[in-house]
């Protein structure tokens, strides 16, 4: 027997869909977790599972419509409700507490039921999740301080987090009404009769017309038929104001034949009735007794429950940038911009920052042509230190400046650790330069901020070496790590590096964190730069970074790299030509 349901292991669905089984001694059941609602819907219906799991409705946040509609939509034959006690909890990493939370991981039915406990947290913001499970599994791999998830405590034991709030919905009394369901047409479970004694009840759909009195005469036909109400909630009806929809529950099964008049005049009373099916009212009898339970610590639990397989990942050197620790790869946010979700980033601006025109002038114009990040040193890691050492904290102030002009993110170098903090008031993301790619202590530091950090690979640095670097800035506790190929020292000398693009593949089979080509230092040839701009999107990188200046020949730094802003505009032009890699690694076909 396959059960399925919404979310990953730890999701409530699937919780009260094994207490379900094993209440009805089904110890060879399974759940299989599926990414919606609707495919778990689906995956009944196609035979893949012989049961799923779908909520109606929860105590405080209302109808869950979509629960009533899959039912509906997919013609499928309810078998038995369960009323399941929601025990959300915030839980978060080892080490975080309350105060430091600045996210919040949930399941938007979830933030609906935690609404006064979020508003109650002014420095944390509720980000959506598209399951429980989930939420609880990336706290515990972000290994972040600043992210917690809402939880049952069964989560945190799996994913061995610690609590640091307890109940945290809007009310203890918390339950979700959940169904479970089969295919019509599908051999009957075999528990279906076991059923058949205990109190049922019969969900549907009734459309009334908008007239004076007709849902009154619908309803009067149950009350006549000495059955009770349930629920009732109105639905709207898109596009047909003339009627109106309801969602009813009747304690009763009004598909028994001693209810069959009832049945023929509720059908003549409305303008039609989708019978969604008659099912075991609250099944799982043990968890509602428990309604009134006091609250149990999570120690308690943690005791009671059987303790998580260990991860493979954890044998790992580099559990945390490990491909394995996140097989789905990871996303990292940069205000409203998304390195690594799919799409292809693009980052320019000039190698340094050398004026108020120069900075801002360059940010309108690659932004006009397609950029989606401003980057610009303000502290240059120079190899003569009379050479122009870059414009310090002015610098920095003037591409903060340009980056609110534009409404580009900003990217920026920092060199040492007593930067990091100023830095990161001011810059989006802190740019560790190749000379530093094994500076730990500012690895350490930058970890700190929980800032993302887009790390270049050191001139002479392995792929091993460059992710045992992203490991030292995930050790921390900050997972946002953007992994940059720059280019390497080779016994080449025709190029500035040697710009090694079959890195590409290579991190992306081994880590987890998005990965962008910087063609201008790997060959330090204007000319040169756009071939190597296309060849690092066909290799599957996720993003460039390219340096952009108004006057090459004039350029402080790098100028023999420095495209102009016609170069620029051509090479996205061109990038529109070439297709962006979807896989989940380059070398998934
Ligand atoms: C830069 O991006 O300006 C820079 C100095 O790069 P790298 O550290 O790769 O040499
Ligand atoms: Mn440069």
């Amino acid at each position: 027997m396959i059960g399925a349901f919404e979310g990953i292991d730890g999701a409530h669905s699937q919780l009260a869909l094994d207490a379900y089984f094993k209440a009805r001694a089904l110890t060879s059941a399974s759940t299989l977790g599926t990414p919606s609602f609707r495919s778990a819907a689906v995956a009944v219906s196609a035979g893949r599972a012989d049961v799923g799991i779908v909520p109606i409705d929860n105590a405080i946040a209302g109808t869950v419509r979509d629960g009533y509609d899959l039912l509906l939509e997919f013609d499928l034959v309810p078998i038995a409700e369960i009323v399941w006690r929601m025990d959300h909890r915030l839980l978060g990493v080892p080490g975080a507490t309350l105060d430091g939370v600045r996210e919040i991981l949930a399941h938007p039915l979830v933030m609906a039921e935690c609404g006064k406990f979020l508003a109650s947290l002014p420095n944390a913001r509720a980000v959506p999740c598209e399951d429980t499970g989930i939420a609880a599994r990336e706290v515990a791999r972000s290994g972040n301080a600043a992210l917690a998830a809402i939880a049952p405590p069964s989560a945190a034991v799996r994913y061995e987090l610690i609590e640091l709030a307890p109940r945290v919905a809007d009310h203890p009394e918390n339950f979700t009404r959940f169904i479970v369901f089969r295919a019509r047409g599908s051999s009957d479970p075999g528990y279906a009769v076991d059923e058949s004694d205990g109190p049922r009840k019969t969900s549907l759909v009734l459309v009334t017309s908008n007239a004076p009195g007709s849902l009154a005469r619908c309803l009067a036909v149950i009350a006549q038929a000495g059955i009770s109400l349930a629920k009732l909630e109105s639905k709207p009806t898109l596009g047909r104001p003339q009627q109106a929809e309801f969602y009813l529950d009747i304690d009763g099964d009004l598909l028994d034949p001693d209810h069959a008049g009832a049945l023929a005049a509720l059908r003549s009373a409305a303008l039609d009735l989708r019978m969604i099916g008659s099912y075991r009212a609250n099944a799982h009898v043990a968890v509602a007794a428990a309604a009134a339970a006091p609250h149990v610590p999570l120690s308690v639990i943690r005791d009671v429950l059987p303790k998580p397989p260990k991860s493979a990942s954890s044998s790992s050197a580099t559990p945390r940038a490990a491909r394995d620790s996140r097989p789905h790869g990871t996303r990292v946010r940069v205000d409203g911009v998304e390195i690594g979700d799919g799409s292809f980033t693009i980052i320019a601006g000039p190698c340094s920052v050398e004026s108020r025109q120069q900075v801002l002038e360059t940010a309108f114009s690659v932004r006009d042509a397609g950029a989606l990040m401003l980057r610009g040193g303000a502290f240059k890691p120079r190899t003569n230190p009379y050479a122009f050492q870059g414009l310090g904290w002015d610098g920095v102030g003037l591409l903060a400046e340009a980056g609110r002009a534009t409404g580009l993110p900003t990217v920026s170098e920092v060199m040492s650790i007593d930067q990091v903090e100023r830095m990161a008031s001011q810059i989006d993301v802190l740019q560790i330069g190749a000379r530093n790619m094994q500076n730990f202590d500012l690895l350490k530091a930058v970890g700190r901020t929980g800032k993302p950090v887009l790390l270049k690979r050191g001139l002479s640095a392995s792929i091993e070496e460059l992710i045992a670097a992203a490991e030292y800035v995930m050790s921390e506790g900050n997972p946002n790590v953007i992994l940059c190929e720059r280019g390497i020292r080779t016994f080449e000398t025709a190029t500035r590096n040697t710009l090694d693009l079959s890195a590409v593949p290579v991190l992306r089979e081994k880590t987890h964190l998005p990965v962008i080509v910087d063609p201008s230092h790997g060959v330090g040839v204007r000319r040169w730069i756009a071939p190597m701009c296309r060849a690092a999107k066909a290799s599957g990188a996720h993003g460039i970074i390219v340096e952009v200046h108004p006057n090459p020949p004039e350029a402080l730094s790098d100028k023999d790299q420095a495209l102009t802003f016609d170069d620029f505009r051509a090479i996205v032009a061109e990038l529109e030509r070439v297709p962006v890699f979807t896989g989940a690694t380059p070398v998934e076909v």
